[in-house]
């Protein structure tokens, strides 16, 4: 079948607002434009992060005597950004990211993260980014990761290539929801496996994951990839929880 024309598919694509008004991912209330994700009260009330927050483990309110997480020894990755808290509102767009195929929810938020780090002298001269993967067993039950979306939305901003497939998954971990800091690290040990590390040398590698809560999974994720040669390794999320 023949592709239809702009004009055709415009009016189509106007065609299916009207029979079915395009709905906020959150309330499922009408939205303004149809390509908003959100509605704007919605939007409003998100809890985005913005400067100034921690330069090294990207918390916000840092004036409160705030206790880095980041300054353990031990941390592969250079330091965290992340473009949201983990409140409760961002924890159900996160599920319906992943579990309900409502993929643009990671492109909006990596769009907001793009945003962030173009404006952020310490997030420099990122060679690519690299979507955290997942096993080849879970993605196939997914059928997508939802990471790439994220991925894809901080590229549309900053530009900046993406390099999938040179980082693979090796165990399909259990969830870590309800494990502790220690066990989290252990459930994330030698998870990871770079594929190809002529291309990882000297390069500064922007990581792309959905949630950091300990920082495990990017941990793990990043000592690969420094073992593999690479100069830096920025831990890269849709919210901090
Ligand atoms: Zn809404
Ligand atoms: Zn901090």
């Amino acid at each position: 079948m023949k592709l239809p024309n702009l004009r055709m598919r415009s009016f189509l694509s106007s065609a299916i607002d009207f029979l079915y008004p395009p709905c906020c991912v959150s309330c499922s209330g009408i939205v303004d434009q149809s390509a908003d994700v959100l509605c704007l009260e919605c939007a409003g009330a998100l809890p985005l992060i913005s400067a100034p927050y921690c330069p090294r483990c990207g918390a916000p309110d840092i004036e409160n005597s705030h206790l880095c997480t980041l300054v353990n020894p031990g941390r592969n990755f250079h330091l965290a950004r992340s473009a949201a808290v983990f409140d409760e509102q961002v924890q159900k767009l996160i599920h319906r990211l992943k579990y309900q195929r409502r993929r643009h929810i990671g492109t909006y938020f990596g769009e907001k993260l793009g945003k962030m780090i173009e404006k952020d002298e310490q997030v420099a001269h990122i060679s690519w980014l690299v979507p955290v993967p997942l096993h080849r067993t879970r993605l196939r039950e997914r059928g997508y990761n939802q990471s790439d979306f994220v991925t894809q939305g901080i590229s549309t901003i900053t530009k900046l290539p993406i390099q999938t497939g040179i980082l693979e998954r090796t165990r399909n971990t259990r969830s870590q929801t309800k494990l502790s800091q220690d066990e989290r690290a252990v459930n994330m040990r030698d998870v990871f496996r770079v594929t190809d590390r002529a291309a990882v040398k000297n390069q500064r590698i922007g990581l792309v994951d959905d949630v950091m809560t300990t920082g495990s999974t990017f941990d793990s994720c990043a000592g690969a990839l420094l073992e593999a040669g690479a100069e830096k390794v920025f831990a890269l999320a849709i919210a901090r929880a």
